[in-house]
């Protein structure tokens, strides 16, 4: 008996070996594995997204009913697009290839020291027609007090953006989906509003395709705002979510939805500043 199991358990082995053999070869013939590991942008502040997200965090839209842009009312059936933590020189490219061939618009929330390392990405984002939205210069947690070093970082990244040639939009996302009360007080007083999102699409987490497929299909639905990211930290690996973007914008098209920037989205909150 027991050398029955053994031999059993030994062909088992192999198969499982076998398996994992085949996986990983497919993985790294496929198109994803080529995006992977080739970035080092500058480093975000704060830390990886994976070490400082806080889930459930203090609801902001409660807090600010008025500068907080997270859900269109409604029943018209549009989207908002929205990318985090680029420029940089494999995602955020990847990402606007996509946009472009499904001639999509969408809004990015760019770091200001990465808009400086990357101008060509920049530039890209600016030409093709997308919105910029501010996500800060150096991406630090803006859910820890930061007093003055708020609002320097929020000025130097438009100032970053000014040698483009581009207004301020005034829509500010927080790194990490976290703002203190003062810090939400502050960039009110400089006339932002809070761009959140409404269904996250968890990317940060380098998921597979189908993974972030499944997240944001799965909460979707009309005046949604999704989040993804168009770059990371070192080693962060986004390129499931690209993949995952050309999918959902054919699947959300044929399900009859259109999609729009964030001031598209949201024009009364964005009429002015
Ligand atoms: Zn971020």
């Amino acid at each position: 008996m027991m050398g029955f199991v053994t031999g059993t358990m030994k062909k088992s082995i192999a198969y499982i070996i076998l398996a994992s053999a085949i996986v990983s070869l497919a993985y790294i013939a496929s198109p994803g594995f080529r995006l992977k590991g080739q970035i080092t942008p500058p480093m975000l502040a704060g830390g990886l997204e994976k070490d400082n997200r806080l889930l459930g965090e203090a609801d902001l839209e409660r807090l600010y009913p008025d500068i907080v842009l997270r859900q269109r009312k409604g029943n018209e059936k549009v989207i908002a697009l929205t990318f985090d933590d680029g420029p940089d020189n494999v995602y955020t490219p990847a990402v606007l290839d996509v946009l472009k061939a499904k001639q999509v618009r969408a809004t990015f929330f760019l770091i200001g020291n990465r808009i400086e390392e990357y101008a060509e990405s920049t530039r890209r984002i600016i030409e093709e027609g997308h919105l910029i939205g501010n996500h800060t210069y150096s991406h630090p947690n803006t859910g820890k007090p930061l007093g003055q070093q708020l609002r320097a970082e929020l000025e130097r990244t438009e100032a970053a953006l000014e040698t483009f040639n581009v207004n301020p939009s005034y829509l500010f996302r927080p790194p990490y989906g976290a703002l203190s009360a003062p810090a939400a007080l502050e960039v009110a007083n400089m006339g932002y509003r809070l761009a959140l999102w409404s269904v996250d699409s968890l990317d940060w987490r380098g998921l597979t395709k189908e993974e972030v497929v499944s997240n944001i299909m799965s909460q979707v639905g009309p005046g949604r705002v999704i989040l993804q990211h168009s770059s990371g930290g070192p080693g962060e690996d986004l390129s499931g979510s690209v993949l995952a973007l050309s999918e959902v914008v054919d699947t959300l098209k044929q399900q009859g939805y259109t999609f729009l920037t964030m001031d598209e989205m949201f024009p009364a909150s964005c009429e002015q500043k």
